[in-house]
């Protein structure tokens, strides 16, 4: 539980909280139980964790690779790039928090670098925090290599500073997205051999195009029904995503989608 859960929560929820704790402590024995029964009942909620094995390499998400996470049909997994952003990101954390859902960021580290509360923020409320680069170059895999690498170290050790005020010589959480998906065999060796997984996606909602958050929903809800599910990328720093989400997480739960949200192994 986050302190905003605490300060935040419905009556319902604090009525909720208050006999849990009056039952015996539940809440400190299960955590994560706990986070899911305290949501409105009609929140859209988490269906289901998956640990996702990186150790000697992992290429996910069918834009860009022949393969993806195991998955069944209408399961979804919310990722977030480039943030954090104090504003949007702001209030996409809040979204998700009404309801009940956790989500991947992939932070880029110069903006963690000015942003390392929020940074902090993201991780404490049960999201998974990964890594999209230091300066998100589009094309790293077009770069001397030897730049490229520095760039996506830089962003291991400024997003993991920002976490957990140090940086091991590996990233905490071993998942990386390539900004614009641009990778290149070697880079992705390189990765494989540190056992850092690479996450594409199976569907994006183009909201790098300027439009206000109606059109925006309509265009997210025609490419999940194209899908019917899989690795989803959205922005955490535009404003017409974060406007338009709350709606969004609405429709998952209405047309019966399931939020998967992944952790490494
Ligand atoms: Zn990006």
């Amino acid at each position: 539980m986050t302190m905003d859960d605490r300060k935040g929560g419905s009556v319902h929820r604090r009525r909720f909280l208050a006999k849990a704790v009056a039952a015996g402590g539940t809440l400190a024995l299960a955590p994560v139980a706990a986070r899911a029964a305290a949501c409105r009942p009609e929140a859209l909620g988490t269906a289901r964790v998956l640990k996702v094995a990186t150790a000697g390499g992992l290429e996910v998400g069918r834009k860009s690779y022949p393969r993806t996470l195991d998955l069944r049909p209408r399961e979804v997994v919310l990722t977030f790039d480039d943030g954090p952003l104090p504003g949007p990101t702001d209030q996409v954390l809040a979204a998700l928090r009404q309801e009940c859902v956790r989500a991947t960021f992939f932070l880029v580290g110069r903006m963690a670098h000015g942003a390392p509360a929020l940074a902090r923020r993201i991780l404490a409320e049960g999201h998974t925090v990964a890594h999209h680069s230091m300066t998100h170059p589009m094309t790293l895999g077009q770069l001397p290599i030897e730049r490229a690498k520095a760039d996506m170290e830089a962003g291991f050790t400024a997003v993991d500073q920002a976490l957990y005020g140090s940086y091991s010589g590996t990233p905490r959480t071993p998942f990386f997205r390539f900004p614009g998906f641009g990778d290149s065999p070697a880079l992705n060796a390189w990765l494989a051999g540190r056992g850092i997984g690479i996450f594409g996606c199976d569907f994006w909602i183009s909201d790098w195009n300027e439009m206000t958050p109606e059109a925006q929903l309509a265009l997210a809800i025609r490419r999940l029904e194209q899908t019917k599910g899989g690795i989803i990328l959205m922005h955490d720093t535009r404003h017409q995503t974060a406007a338009m989400l709350p709606a969004f997480l609405r429709e998952l739960k209405q047309r019966d989608y399931k939020v998967v949200h992944i952790e490494p192994a």
